[in-house]
């Protein structure tokens, strides 16, 4: 097995909890370095303030994972495909549809290997409910995911900021999870998107779907972070022939007319890099951007409501 060099870019909450101890136990990837603005470290490996620092001082990375906020990927992917790295990126992957697209058009260009990852796509309930869905066909779909902001994402102001999506960055983890399963494509048909008064991203967005299935299948979404207690991240779904689908616990788990079929712990970011390790092994790219675009939609023809401020 080729042992890849590795660095992870952005050491916040979820390079954290997840990038660095996967990669860690992960045969296929030795990591080498790490970029963090504020200067963290990891195991005692070298640390470095920005990548092109990290890029001259270990010219042999072979690939870079970037988990920094959406609105500064776009530079970050380019300047690695540059400096001829491979690369992941973190969900959203990008701010802009644009910059994806350019990402997309760059790797290409350089001959590097491109990789979009959706976590919540990563469950083996979400790949049984799709097989059911494409077998049986979709009468109803409705996704709830609501949360508490100050619970998931404490103190994290770019949230807020344009460019940092609101209750789009984990409403975006359903819609990756809501265009795998689909048998049908959806369009955003008519949306809410409800904005603090203090704040530049929505709060809460309700979505109502259109699709190529000339039977009309009722296709909805609720986002909302001002959930209180549990959060609770499902979508609840009826097939054409009455069965009862439930996907909960983010995707991790799936029902059939209540009776619970699957249930895995969560092992989102071992499948991720297991995937990128195939990518690399094929030099292929994975770089599906559907779900940025639902969002992109939702924000062109969405009606935009105000609300309360919100104060952490
Ligand atoms: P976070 O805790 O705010 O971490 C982001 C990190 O990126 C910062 O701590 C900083 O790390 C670095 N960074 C910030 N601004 C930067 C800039 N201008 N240029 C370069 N680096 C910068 O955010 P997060 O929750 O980890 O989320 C990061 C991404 O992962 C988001 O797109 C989010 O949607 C996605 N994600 C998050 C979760 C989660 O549970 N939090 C789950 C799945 C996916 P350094 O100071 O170390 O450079």
């Amino acid at each position: 097995m080729t042992r890849r060099k590795i660095a992870i870019i952005g050491l916040g909450k979820i390079a954290q909890d997840q990038h660095l101890p996967v990669v860690d136990k992960n045969p296929a990837f030795e990591l080498v370095a790490v970029t963090s603005q504020r200067g963290i470290t990891h195991r005692g490996l070298p640390t470095f303030k920005t990548p092109a620092e990290m890029y001259k001082a270990i010219p042999d990375i072979d690939a870079v994972a970037i988990c920094t906020p959406p609105d500064v990927r776009h530079a970050i992917a380019i300047e690695a495909l540059d400096a001829g790295k491979d690369v992941l990126l973190e969900k959203p992957t990008a701010a802009t549809l644009a910059e994806a697209a350019d990402i997309e058009a760059h790797a290409q260009r350089r001959g590097r290997v491109i990789f979009a990852t959706w976590h919540s796509q990563y469950n083996p309930a979400v790949e049984e409910a799709r097989s059911i869905l494409a077998g049986a066909g979709v009468k109803s779909l409705k996704i709830s995911w609501r949360e508490d902001v100050r619970k998931w994402h404490p103190g994290q102001d770019w949230v807020w900021e344009p460019g940092g999506f609101g209750v789009f960055d984990p409403g975006i983890n359903a819609l990756s999870i809501f265009v795998r399963i689909l048998p049908v494509t959806p369009f955003v048909k008519s949306a809410e998107l409800t904005y603090p008064a203090n704040r530049q991203t929505p709060i809460g967005v309700q979505i109502v779907f259109s699709s190529t299935d000339p039977d009309g299948p009722a296709l909805a979404a609720d986002f909302d972070w001002r959930e209180q207690g549990d959060e609770k991240w499902h979508i609840e779904m009826e097939t054409k022939s009455g069965h009862k689908l439930r996907l909960f616990r983010g995707g991790a788990s799936l029902s059939v007319d209540g009776n619970v079929t699957v249930e895995q712990p969560s092992e989102e970011y071992e499948r991720i890099y297991e995937r990128f390790a195939e990518l690399l092994d094929n030099r292929q790219s994975d770089f599906d951007i559907t779900p940025l675009r639902l969002v992109g939609d939702a924000m062109m023809i969405g009606k935009r409501l105000t609300t309360d401020a919100f104060d952490w």
